[in-house]
């Protein structure tokens, strides 16, 4: 027997339209490339999308064209990222920190039609322009008054909006339609398009807006450090106009100076970004010896976050949540925000919890397996290979068949690569990358258990373990440290002292390395494949 409900399909533009009409007092504030700061309210985005609109679909956009955005966070892609879903085109967001010949893929693959880029952007674009299909259209996002003297035909943003009416007729699309398309990485092969639907998308900001409320909330001013380049900001541009949040753009100035003066200026609440961002804004708040006064929490994701990270924000009073997940799953699929049972329990104990991945948002099923796809129990103990499955994941990826024959098991649920545990309160522990985890003797070795301590040593600032060749072994861990300083330098016995805690003998680095930096991928994670080529050839002693 059906329900006799009505089925609305669901929008992405439905968000902000709500958003305008229930949340007048929230802001996007946005640092500018131009060089100084915007501020509009949610009505005058939503008005402005529709003005987008029209000069889009005077362009000649039509409901499945794909619309590429090349742009740093800020109020004008949060007016792309609404009118392009809301017409029924599909956003392409592309990650400016891939290389040449990845963008050209990208963008060919993709089949774009219009790119919006910021002024940041121009010479990137003027150097590859004889390689871009000829019909690419390309708008600056910008006003008249800052539009350059180039070779290349650019089209001013505002110029497209100008004089158009707000109104638009939003398509009532069917809610299954693509409205997002974000290209993974690809460390190995060419980047995989995830392609969203307007109902993964809403469903996302949905289950994001009940999963974290006290980032997400009517009181916020969130900074999403996190770029709506890739994977949508993590949904933050979506989730914020629901529950009524701002939003503080930062631009392109992600250092942690620029991070701490905007947050205090601003009176930022939350924020959310990788590792490597709050290594900066650690340093900046060690520096100065302060907190952003308004700090309240941090979302920590996209690699592990180090425990020694977050127990310096708690000491603070910032609340650290630390959540997990990929592109394909539209992004985020756990999170560390404690239940009230579990607030009040030692600092010790949290932090032991907070560094794990954190539990399940609703909407995202985890399951660990064998290497013959048999189940493993959620003991904590048990470690496996770590499927998802949900309304937020991909069933595939975008003009890829290959890639979508490979992307799920037998019984429908997507292979994420990684590998992990999951303890019987539900709390994700990602052990490593399948392709990143060591095997020695036989044995696998974490080397983000080891990372993790050795963070924790005063001396590193960052560092990363990687599997090196071994004749006996097949493959030991090498540390690679960068030193907090030239004079600071940490010695591995120290470390091995304070690994010995946690790990088994055997699982000690054998060595260490110091470098200036460790390589990082185009999304800010350490690039291990990097590190690996650039210690190929390495000897470890003979530690017997
Ligand atoms: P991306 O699709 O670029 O967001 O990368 C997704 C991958 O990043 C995951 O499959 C994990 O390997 C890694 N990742 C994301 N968040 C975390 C986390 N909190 N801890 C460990 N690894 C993470």
């Amino acid at each position: 027997m059906q329900g006799m409900m009505m089925t609305m399909p669901m929008r992405i533009i439905e968000i902000l339209q709500y958003g305008a009409e229930l949340h007048p007092g929230a802001e996007i504030v946005s640092v500018r490339t131009e060089g100084d700061i915007h501020r509009e309210t949610y009505a005058e985005a939503y008005a402005r999308a529709g003005q987008l609109a029209h000069g889009l679909a005077g362009l000649g956009i039509a409901p499945g064209d794909r619309v590429a955005t090349l742009a740093w966070n800020g109020y004008r892609h949060f007016e792309l990222y609404y009118a392009i879903s809301g017409m029924g085109a599909v956003c392409h967001t592309i990650n400016p920190r891939l290389s040449a010949e990845q963008m050209l893929y990208i963008i060919t693959h993709a089949e774009d039609r219009v790119l919006c880029l910021d002024l940041t952007f121009v010479p990137l674009i003027e150097a590859l322009a004889d390689q871009l299909p000829a019909d690419l259209k390309f708008v600056l996002m910008t006003d008249r008054a800052h539009m350059p003297d180039s070779a290349v035909d650019f089209l001013c943003y505002e110029e497209l909006l100008d004089g158009q009416p707000a109104a638009y007729d939003w398509p009532m699309l069917d809610e299954t339609a693509a409205a997002g398309l974000c290209y993974t990485s690809g460390t190995t092969g060419n980047p995989k398009g995830a392609l969203f639907s307007q109902r993964s998308t809403v469903l996302h900001a949905l289950w994001l807006s009940i999963a974290i409320p006290k980032s997400l909330n009517a009181q916020a001013r969130i900074l999403p450090v996190v770029p709506m380049f890739h994977v949508n900001s993590w949904g933050l541009p979506y989730a914020a106009p629901l529950v009524g949040a701002s939003l503080i753009m930062p631009g392109s100035k992600l250092d942690g100076a620029s991070l701490f003066d905007l947050m205090e200026t601003e009176g930022v609440t939350a924020s959310w970004g990788v590792p490597t961002v709050w290594l900066g804004l650690r340093a900046e708040m060690e520096a100065r010896n302060a907190a952003p006064s308004k700090l309240k929490q941090v979302v920590i994701g996209g690699s592990a976050a180090p425990r020694a990270m977050i127990e310096f924000f708690e000491r603070q009073d910032i609340d650290v949540c630390h959540a997990w997940g990929m592109t394909e799953m539209s992004p985020v699929g756990t999170h560390g925000q404690l239940p009230p049972t579990m607030e009040g329990l030692d600092f010790d104990t949290r932090m032991a919890l907070k560094s794990k991945q954190g539990r399940r948002m609703f909407g995202v099923e985890l399951k660990i397996t064998d290497e013959d796809g048999a189940r493993l129990p959620h003991d904590g103990k048990a470690v496996g290979n770590l499927y998802v499955r949900g309304n937020g994941i991909v069933s595939g990826y975008f003009n890829n068949p290959e890639a979508t024959a490979a992307a799920l098991d037998a019984e429908g649920w997507f292979g994420t690569g990684d590998v992990a545990s999951i303890d019987a309160d539900g709390f994700l522990y990602i052990q490593d990358r399948a392709k990143d985890l060591i095997k020695s003797g036989g044995e696998w070795i974490s080397s983000i258990d080891l990372e993790n301590i050795a963070m924790a040593h005063p001396c590193v600032s960052n560092c990363a373990v990687i599997s090196i060749p071994h004749p006996k072994w097949d493959e030991r861990p090498l540390l690679v440290v960068v030193p907090k300083s030239e004079s600071e330098k940490p010695a591995l016995e120290e470390i091995h002292a304070m690994m010995l805690d946690h790990v088994a003998k055997w699982q000690l680095p054998d060595a260490m390395e110091f470098v200036d930096a460790l390589p990082l991928t185009a999304t800010g994670k350490v690039s291990k494949l990097t590190l690996r080529q650039r210690f190929d050839g390495y000897q470890m002693p003979d530690v017997g």
